[in-house]
């Protein structure tokens, strides 16, 4: 809600719209009808929803109206990765990244402004939580960057893929979340399919549960330790959910061969790389489809972690190799512009003016 009490129409699932559109005695198709000019066309105004009836328009315009987020500035890095802060109605800011891989053009979405779990290793977590993100914030950067990418303003193509893995961690929102990516799901609207949108946690328990009930898309979990000691070290929440009740979650998280869940493992030096470790997160995953994506520290200034060697790297990943793991390496694209994983966080610490 906002402009004056009105509901949003962007961020509401056609369910919701449908139950609107029945308190003011319209037909369910309707909803159809606005989704396609929300998602497809674009539009800002509901008096452009032209094959909706006048009368229809007005009703819509007196509870009603379409939000939008502004984009404040956009960032280039040298590889190509862009960086959107965007400002939201209230006046906190988020950032939003493009990232640009052989063929696939990936939106990397915030799902809070801030986050509250406190991952020792970044500087979104560092700097604390000030609030949720709408549904319709959270779809709402998918939309302004089509906008950028048509105006020519961003990399040619369309936004082929959605990683929940910006600002916040997804599943501490969960409902939001929920009905944000069932809104970018929709054949009618911005058409992403269950395989090409992943969403990041770092280990939510009972809401990775939840979430395989209620929901496909594809689960990436920040492992980054495969022992207890280590991870409660980089990441609080392995307090309140360890690594046995985690893999737990994953094991009843929906998966098959070809779906296969991620398991995100950054590299420092000197602390999880060792051979050692390549071991214990071989007997942690055990016989769980699973992709490793093995993501060498991207140091910071602010931050005491060390990159690895190349040699630790090749020799992690080859060991994992030889114990049948699927694995990638992944440098963090846009570094230089601070839109790796991990330092996002121009939003948090105030509001913009
Ligand atoms: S890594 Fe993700 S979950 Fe952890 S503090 Fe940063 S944004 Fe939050």
């Amino acid at each position: 809600m906002s402009e004056s009490g009105k509901i949003n129409l962007k961020g509401l699932t056609r369910e919701e719209l449908v139950g609107h559109l029945a308190g003011i005695g319209k037909e369910r198709y309707r909803a159809d009808q606005i989704i396609r000019w929300l998602y497809l066309q674009r539009v800002t105004e509901i008096e452009r929803m032209s094959n909706l009836s006048r009368s229809c328009r007005e009703r819509l315009e007196s509870f009603a109206y379409i939000g939008q987020i502004e984009c404040l500035r956009e960032q280039i890095a040298q590889d190509g990765t862009r960086k959107y802060l965007f400002r939201l109605n209230d006046g906190h800011t988020i950032e939003t990244v493009l990232i640009g891989d052989k063929s696939r053009l990936t939106l990397c979405l915030s799902t809070q402004v801030g986050c509250r779990m406190g991952c020792s290793f970044c500087l979104t977590g560092r700097s604390g939580f000030e609030r949720q993100l709408s549904a319709a914030e959270i779809v709402d950067q998918v939309i302004q960057v089509a906008e950028i990418i048509d105006a020519g303003g961003a990399a040619r193509g369309a936004i082929t893929n959605i990683v929940l893995m910006g600002m916040g961690e997804p599943l501490d929102n969960l409902e939001e979340v929920i009905k944000a990516l069932e809104i970018m799901k929709y054949a009618d609207g911005l058409q992403f399919s269950s395989r090409r949108i992943t969403l990041s946690t770092c280990g939510l328990a009972p809401q990775i549960i939840e979430l395989g009930q209620r929901l496909e898309v594809s689960l990436a979990i920040s492992l980054n330790a495969a022992y207890d000691t280590l991870r409660s070290q980089l990441m609080p929440i392995n307090r309140r959910y360890n690594l046995a009740t985690l893999m737990a979650a994953c094991r009843s998280y929906p998966h098959t061969n070809q779906r296969r869940i991620t398991f995100e493992y950054i590299l420092f030096a000197g602390l999880n790389d060792s051979l050692d470790d390549a071991r214990r997160l071989v007997e942690l995953i055990g016989s769980l489809p699973a992709k490793i994506n093995l993501i060498p520290f991207n140091e910071h200034p602010e931050l005491s972690f060390k990159k690895p060697q190349q040699k630790q790297i090749t020799d992690f990943m080859e060991y994992l190799q030889r114990h049948n793991l699927t694995v990638m390496t992944r440098r963090s694209k846009g570094a230089d512009i601070s839109a790796a994983c991990g330092q996002l966080r121009e939003a948090v610490g105030g509001k913009s003016q």
